[in-house]
């Protein structure tokens, strides 16, 4: 058996592995060439005490233990041939993708059709929306390979643990290049230099063991016979293709896996009688500080230890009952121009695999419950969606028509009055001075008012005009939910249906979409077997 140590290390050593087999000799009183093998079983940052160090829970394998690694989830992957089903999915994000590979696994064959391109060629169109403020509708931050997850903070730390295997899910990832050490971390994340490779050798196992990947596929429709779903239709909406031609997919069942920007999808699934729900989400801004100062508060250190990552911070206060709570942090990220559709502004964060940039951002939102938008109600299951959208086209109508995001700076936001002008910024289409105040819904605008200023005594230096405050992070989760059974996890009113990850309403986040794509495809495996 292996020796387990609990090591204390200063931030210079937590990558020296020659100190690390020191240290653990000297706790189990062997001799460091005794050392077999260490395996790093839990890593954390401990930034409470004066000097930050990094707590590791390690395995000592010494001369009479052998350390076995586990064996690889792909060993057991054979290829498919689609008699023992085959599986429409609709949508190519984390829950897509993830849901593809279990099926696999359970020799069912996938196929994944999605409206966007793949990773790579989608970097194009990144580029036009950052820098000549162009949304194509199918490829942007949300549309295309690997979903949303692609070009985001990467970060894989769930609240949803128990809905999943999040270790299958880890190291699913890591057998397709993501590094190991997202096993151990307690915070983990993969950055955006190193997610869109993840996700294409993701799309190579599909192809190498008989899965399809479609990309350029909208899908416009459900086939429908007698309550139960045997396929889709999509449109081909790919540049190579002129024409508006369609295609059909007969399938055994269908996941639909299309996240929470497929507006056209819930209204595809509400005029086709397809029961969906408005849900509770959250809505609110992004806010950007310098890193130097969020270092300087967390680790009381500016310039930080070389060896730290940048700082970051998770703030929740209640405001008149009501969560007010920073949310996906993205410590050395940039802001990015989330839209999905032209004639709107949405901000999310994104950042690298280094977290080296010089700004520190994250979305600061208020829950949205049915109780707050009375006045939408006669937009039925839309009309948290119709707010959403109307916030967002505000902020967007506030502009010149580009991607230019309106802002304040947080003191004077917190005021209510006009910035005369604005701090650097990572959003690189740029920010202009707008009453962000006088924009957000008053409701919104009054809990992140007072949310702020409470932020501002709860950590130190938070409050200060060198931070600025952007319109509007508003995509947080879905507006709308689409129905399963909690036990088949199919609709429960559509034979072969299977909602699944962000978009109906059962993952917030990467993982958590993972997880649910995983699970589902084991519903669907029950229901073919
Ligand atoms: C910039 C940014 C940063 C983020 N950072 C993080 C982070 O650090 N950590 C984290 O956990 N989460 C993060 N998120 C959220 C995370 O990416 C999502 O929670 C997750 O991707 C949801 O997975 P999903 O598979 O359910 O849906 P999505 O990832 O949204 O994937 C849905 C897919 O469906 C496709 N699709 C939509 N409609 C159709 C249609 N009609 N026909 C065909 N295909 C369609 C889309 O093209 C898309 O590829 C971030 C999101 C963004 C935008």
């Amino acid at each position: 058996m292996p020796a387990i140590l609990d090591l204390a290390l200063r931030p210079e050593e937590r990558h020296n592995d020659s100190l690390l087999r020191q240290k653990a000799a000297q706790q189990t009183g062997l001799r460091p060439d005794q050392i077999a093998h260490i395996e790093i079983l839990k890593s954390s940052l401990d930034a409470r005490s004066r000097e930050p160090v990094f707590r590791l829970r390690v395995a000592v394998y010494g001369p009479t233990s052998v350390f076995s690694p586990e064996p690889a989830l792909l060993g057991g992957f054979v290829p498919v041939d689609g008699r023992k089903g085959r599986v429409i999915i609709v949508g190519a994000g984390p829950a897509g993708y993830f849901a593809a590979l279990e099926l696999l696994e359970q020799g069912i064959l996938p196929i994944v059709l999605d409206r966007g391109k793949d990773a790579q060629t989608r970097r194009r169109d990144l580029r036009a929306i950052q820098q000549f403020g162009e949304v194509n509708p199918h490829s942007n931050y949300c549309f295309g390979e690997g979903g949303a997850g692609t070009y985001s903070d990467g970060k894989l730390y769930t609240r949803s643990a128990k809905r999943g295997d999040l270790r299958k899910a880890l190291r699913l990832l890591v057998e397709h290049g993501a590094k190991s050490d997202i096993l151990t971390e307690a915070h983990p994340h993969i950055g955006s230099n190193k997610l869109p490779g993840v996700v294409q050798n993701i799309r190579e196992t599909i192809l190498h063991y008989g899965g399809e990947v479609h990309f350029g596929q909208l899908v416009t429709d459900f086939i429908l016979n007698d309550g139960r779903i045997t396929g889709v239709v999509s449109q081909d909406v790919s540049p190579e293709n002129t024409g508006a031609s369609t295609r059909e997919w007969p399938a055994d069942a269908v996941i639909l896996a299309t996240g929470h920007s497929a507006r056209d999808i819930y209204r595809l699934l509400h005029a086709r009688g397809i029961r969906i729900e408005a849900k509770p989400f959250a809505l609110g801004v992004r806010v950007e500080h310098p890193q130097s100062l969020v270092d300087g508060v967390q680790y009381r250190q500016s310039p930080r230890n070389e060896h730290l990552p940048a700082a970051s911070y998770s703030l929740v206060c209640q405001v008149q009952e009501r969560g007010v709570f920073s949310f996906c942090m993205c410590p050395g990220g940039l802001i990015v121009p989330a839209a999905t559709a032209p004639g709107e502004i949405v901000t999310n964060g994104m950042s690298m695999s280094r977290r080296d940039s010089p700004f520190a951002n994250s979305g600061v939102v208020v829950a949205v419950e049915p109780e707050d938008l009375m006045n939408w109600k006669k937009h039925g299951v839309f009309a948290h969606l119709e707010f959403q959208a109307a916030v967002e086209r505000r902020m967007f109508e506030a502009g010149d028509g580009s991607q230019k995001a309106p802002a304040l700076r947080l003191p004077d936001f917190v005021s209510g009055r006009l910035s005369a002008d604005l701090p650097a910024s990572s959003y690189i289409p740029g920010l202009f001075p707008a009453p962000l105040h006088e924009m957000l819904p008053p409701f919104i605008y009054k809990r992140l008012r007072d949310g702020l200023a409470q932020f501002g005594k709860m950590m130190r230096g938070y409050y200060t005009s060198e931070a600025v405050v952007v319109g509007t992070e508003s995509r947080t989760s879905s507006p709308v939910r689409i129905p399963r059974n909690p036990d088949t996890l199919m609709h429960p009113e559509v034979v072969g249906l299977y909602p699944c990850g962000e978009g109906a309403g059962y993952a917030g986040g990467i993982l958590s979409a993972a997880m649910d794509g995983q699970r589902v495809a084991q519903g669907v495996y029950s229901f073919l077997k």
